[in-house]
């Protein structure tokens, strides 16, 4: 496929994880360093096969990452490095369990210059519930050594309505993250999928309400440290948020290479296979669909109304060639009446309450058109 020069970022799946979580609905499989040998091999031709290069970010996710051993981690980030501009954001997600000295050494020495470590939680009960191997001294470690590597573009996934979690666990959590001093705090509401160990023994997500409270516990604690809620689920200290991410919120195009991984490239979204064997043999995409104008517009919503910084009269303008107000005139209007969204210097945002509710700000708007 030939370059496309619009497209500034790129998306890598490494399926391997060195354990299953109880709760985890992504693709992956248990690392077998045969199979990852193979596997980097189809990625790197892959890769090849889009002639990128000139990119503003890249995110190796997973999966883990760090699953991979040092000399197979090491090759990955060469491969990739050359394909960033100068300045560009090059992130990698890390398992606290097996982001060894050496391999955040190979990260670092070659370009990588953001980490997003998997914490999910601080309490043994709980990480030994998710099936998580880890515990808050690793964690206390990992992020160390990182700091001492040279990182300090940090950031920290938490999990928040788990199974048992009460409120003291929540608070613990948060402060926990707090204290390790990252610029870069994610707190994800747990989804129970059915084909999951949770799905399986019929554990429940947490009802709305309950999900609200936890929530805002999270959002006053995290705004009081001196963070700034960018996304949903997504916070950070001055000039740390997410660059790669906002790709996706922003709708803007993106490679995805690997098992599993999406794209969106020449106003195409597709998706690779999930079946390994295929993947190797070459059949990389399962499904691609191309985007309607009117697909276009959910999406653009969708993702927009996710930030705090919502999309401005004239981006929309620019893009769908009307306003805003006059496509959804009376949509608007009930949904400023029930403090759901909010106009100030052009530009549209859900409101805090909004935010909770975006489905609901989205069928509005979209279910009559
Ligand atoms: S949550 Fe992460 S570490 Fe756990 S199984 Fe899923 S991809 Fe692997």
């Amino acid at each position: 496929m030939p370059r496309n020069p619009k497209i500034k970022s790129l998306y890598v799946h490494i399926p391997f994880c060195a354990h299953l979580c109880h709760y985890c609905d992504f693709t992956k499989m248990l690392y077998r360093l045969e199979e990852a040998d193979r596997y980097l091999q189809r990625l790197f031709f892959e890769i090849d096969s889009y002639h990128i290069q000139d990119l503003e970010t890249i995110y190796v996710g997973g999966g883990t990452p760090t699953s991979l051993n040092p000399n197979q981690l090491k090759s990955l980030i060469e491969k990739l490095s050359p394909l960033l501009k100068d300045g560009g954001e090059f992130s990698v997600e890390a398992n606290i369990e097996n982001a060894s000295q050496e391999k955040l050494r190979i990260l670092k020495q070659h370009g990588v210059n953001r980490l997003s470590f998997g914490v999910q939680s601080f309490q043994p009960r709980l990480l030994r519930h998710m099936n998580r191997l880890h515990d808050e001294d690793q964690t206390n470690i990992a992020i160390s050594q990182a700091k001492e590597c040279g990182f300090t573009n940090i950031s920290v996934d938490l999990i928040y309505d788990l199974p048992t979690q009460n409120d003291a666990d929540l608070i613990d959590d948060i402060q926990k993250a707090i204290a390790l001093d990252v610029p870069h705090i994610s707190t994800y509401s747990l989804s129970i999928h059915h084909a999951t160990v949770y799905g399986i023994r019929g554990y429940l997500e947490a009802d709305s309400d309950e999900s609200r409270r936890h929530y805002d516990i999270i959002l006053s604690m995290l705004r009081a440290a001196g963070y700034t809620r960018y996304e949903v689920s997504n916070f950070a200290k001055p000039g740390y948020m997410g660059r790669h991410n906002l790709t996706y919120w922003n709708n803007e195009q993106y490679y995805g290479v690997g098992l599993g991984a999406s794209g969106y490239v020449k106003n195409r979204r597709y998706t690779n296979t999930k079946n390994f064997r295929k993947y190797l043999e070459g059949s990389t995409i399962s499904e691609q669909e191309e985007v309607t104008i009117t697909d276009q517009e959910t999406y653009f919503l969708m993702l927009k109304l996710r930030l705090q910084q919502g999309f401005s009269d004239s981006e929309y303008r620019h893009m769908f060639k009307q306003s805003f107000t006059a496509k959804y005139p009376q949509e608007i209007n009930l949904l400023l009446q029930r403090g759901l969204l909010h106009h100030r210097k052009n530009r549209w945002y859900a409101t805090d309450e909004g935010l909770m509710l975006l489905d609901q700000v989205l069928l509005t708007l979209l279910k009559e058109h």
